[in-house]
């Protein structure tokens, strides 16, 4: 049987035609299927499945190519067309999660003669079905259609107060001591003597970090944490409600029961018991760093006994650069973006027993963008492709602003080589080191759908694991980028000299400096996500100072509604704690390497089989026990809180 081929994507001339064209023809194989599935369905159940799946199959082909063009094609059109493809593949996909006639499909067959993933397959299939109110009488449907549109339209306008919500405040250029040259060439003093700041990050943050006037530290953060109110607390209030009404018509107590029972923690209230687990363990991490920062804070204000957001980023910063001194002009030396990328691709490809090959009959969507096939390295020489990556690494117009991995085609066994892009903003010169720490964070993510792409079914293609699982894999390769060794193998100046070891110890310890801080703010925030779903509290702002009082280190600032911009209110919902769930899931993981070699093969290589290869095919608590021998704990995460 010959393997399958990659896929071919087009020129830029013929891109328009290929999105509609790919768009019409998947839609209509896909309810193409579901029709002949509805009138005349095969008598193995197994067959049924692979029917199902290859509609899952059809509908990703769509959506991935759609969602990858809408964020990164040149073209505004191809753009455009992707967007109206992303909407139409998203609309299918609700009618036939409410779809009776197929649902009575499923639910009809009987799993007993089913191999373990098929029958996995149908529980999860059916599970889909009923979260999206399949099994429910007529006016419920509609009305579970009915929220699911609003809250898409609330969500939308909640996003949008935020980001629209621009609020400035004035400062004269003597207020702005302690900005950063470029920063402040960026900055002309206006006609009235003064500077403008906005609360847009690249304006507000720095300006948090190094301005040494702590009124206009303070001004700006106020204007910071008052973004999206008033107008957002009404729209809040509808959400936190439609929520619960959603969830208790498809038989759930509340969302966070809902939203929780598809993730690794299983249970709602799981939730704040991990809140406070974490709480917990941070406490005396978090004393550790709060009593260093408040130190530093008396010298110049002797009498503070507390700080609050308008003093806390300037001081922490403050303290890092006194007392770990890193040059951070300096750390960028070592950092040249090609080195990086083929550090990036030595390492891994060593530490997983790959090769990565440039595919030269790709067809790039930009000249930046290049393009890889991934070989594992076998004792008898390479073995066929195991997919193909593309990385798209700088900025340009009308491109997606952040760091991510997108999928091009999700691989299933014998059927579809597995293809994503990582989608990225880094320079193309002299690279800050967060930014390589976040290309090994997206580039874990690409492995694992690389990796987890030659599985049986689409429905568990490489990274469909619980969505409070998915980040950890990526935080644990993050480790390789704050290992001196590792680093210098890849990190040479302009001499050719590696990184200095002494200069990555002192990276890592500004780095791990507030990290007791950081984590309790974490579970404030998560405290806020989960409780406001929960109780949907009258009083927003009344609820939101107790929680802020219970696990916050930081003062609270009166007169201010931080919830009213947290953005993750819509997006996460209920689940702001995946990220530290995750991290600790991270921890645990790297507990299983020798930190003086990192480059072990033997642990990195029962690591690949048995967490990244299985993609979803199992729950990633089994993943995450068959690699380590036993269940995960917290001990891992909670020595490194408090080292
Ligand atoms: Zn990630």
């Amino acid at each position: 049987m010959t393997p399958p081929a990659p896929l071919l994507l087009p020129t830029s001339d013929e891109a328009l035609a290929w999105v509609r064209a790919r768009t019409s023809t998947g839609l209509t194989v896909a309810r193409d299927l579901v029709a002949g599935l509805r009138s005349d369905p095969p008598s193995e159940p197994e067959e049924v499945l692979r029917r199902w799946d290859e509609v899952t199959l059809e509908l990703s082909n769509v959506g991935a190519i759609s969602g990858l063009f809408s964020n990164a094609h040149p073209d505004l059109a191809v753009r455009t067309a992707s967007e109206e493809a992303e909407i139409d593949v998203d609309k299918l996909v609700t009618e036939l999660r409410q779809d009776r006639a197929l649902y009575d499909l499923f639910a009809g067959l009987d799993p007993a003669g089913l191999e373990a993933t098929a029958a996995r397959l149908l529980e999860k299939t059916l599970e889909e079905f009923r979260r999206a109110g399949v099994d429910q009488d007529e006016a419920t449907r509609a009305r579970l259609a009915e929220i699911s549109e609003r809250t898409t339209g609330i969500d939308q306008e909640f996003s949008r107060n935020i980001r629209d919500d621009v609020r400035t405040v004035q400062a004269t250029p003597d207020q702005l001591d302690g900005m950063p040259e470029d920063w402040l060439a960026a900055h002309p003093v206006g006609e009235d003597g003064l500077v403008t700041v906005t609360t847009d990050y690249p304006d507000s943050v720095p300006v948090r970090m190094f301005v040494k006037d702590a009124d206009i530290r303070r001004q700006i953060t106020i204007a910071s944490l008052e973004r999206g109110y008033p107008a957002n607390e009404p729209l809040l209030k509808e959400l936190f409600d439609l929520r619960h009404e959603y969830a208790n018509l498809v038989g759930y107590s509340d969302w966070a029961s809902y939203d929780a029972a598809v993730k690794m923690i299983e249970k709602g209230p799981a939730i704040p018991e991990f809140i406070d687990r974490i709480a917990q363990a941070a406490q005396g991490p978090m004393e550790r760093d709060l009593a260093v920062v408040m130190e530093r804070v008396r010298e110049d204000m002797p009498d503070a006994e507390r700080i609050d957001a308008a003093d806390s980023t300037y001081y922490e910063e403050l303290v890092r650069k006194e007392q770990h001194d890193v040059d951070s002009h300096l750390v960028r030396t070592y950092f040249s973006h090609d080195k990086v990328v083929q550090g990036l691709l030595d390492v891994t490809g060593r530490l997983f027993g790959l090769r990565y090959e440039p595919a030269e009959d790709a067809v790039l969507w930009h000249q930046d963008v290049t393009a890889y096939d991934v070989h594992p390295i076998a004792a008898d020489g390479d073995g066929e492709s195991l997919g193909r990556i593309y990385l798209d690494l700088h900025p340009r117009e009308g491109k997606y602003k952040h760091a991510a991995q997108f999928t091009l085609t999700e691989g299933v066994a014998g059927r579809q080589l597995p293809e994503g892009a990582l989608l990225c903003n880094f320079s193309r010169g002299l690279m800050e080191h967060d930014h390589v720490v976040t290309l090994f964070h997206e580039f874990g993510h690409l492995l694992h759908h690389v990796l987890g792409g030659h599985v049986a079914w689409t429905r568990f293609a490489g990274v469909a694991t619980e969505w409070d699982f998915v980040e950890a894999p990526s935080q644990m390769l993050e480790e390789w980028a704050w290992d001196a060794d590792v680093l210098q193998t890849f990190a040479t100046n302009s001499d050719g000299d590696p990184i200095p070891a002494e200069l990555v110890a002192k990276m890592r310890a500004a780095d791990d400096f507030g990290k007791g801080i950081q984590a309790r703010q974490q579970m404030f925030y998560a405290s806020v996500s989960y409780w406001f779903h929960t109780e949907r509290p009258a009083d927003l702002t009344a609820r939101q100072i107790e929680l802020q009082e219970q696990y916050s280190p930081l003062r609270y600032i009166d007169g201010t509604h931080f919830y009213a911009n947290f953005g993750h209110l819509g997006g996460y919902s209920s689940a702001y704690y995946t990220y530290m769930w995750s991290l600790v899931i991270a921890k645990d993981l790297f507990s299983a390497f020798d930190e003086d070699d990192m480059f072990d093969g033997e642990v990195a290589g029962r690591y690949r089989d048995s967490v990244l290869v299985p993609g979803g095919t199992k729950d990633a608590a089994d993943l995450v026990a068959d690699f380590l021998g036993r269940p995960y704990t917290f001990d891992a995460y909670a020595q490194w809180l408090a080292r």
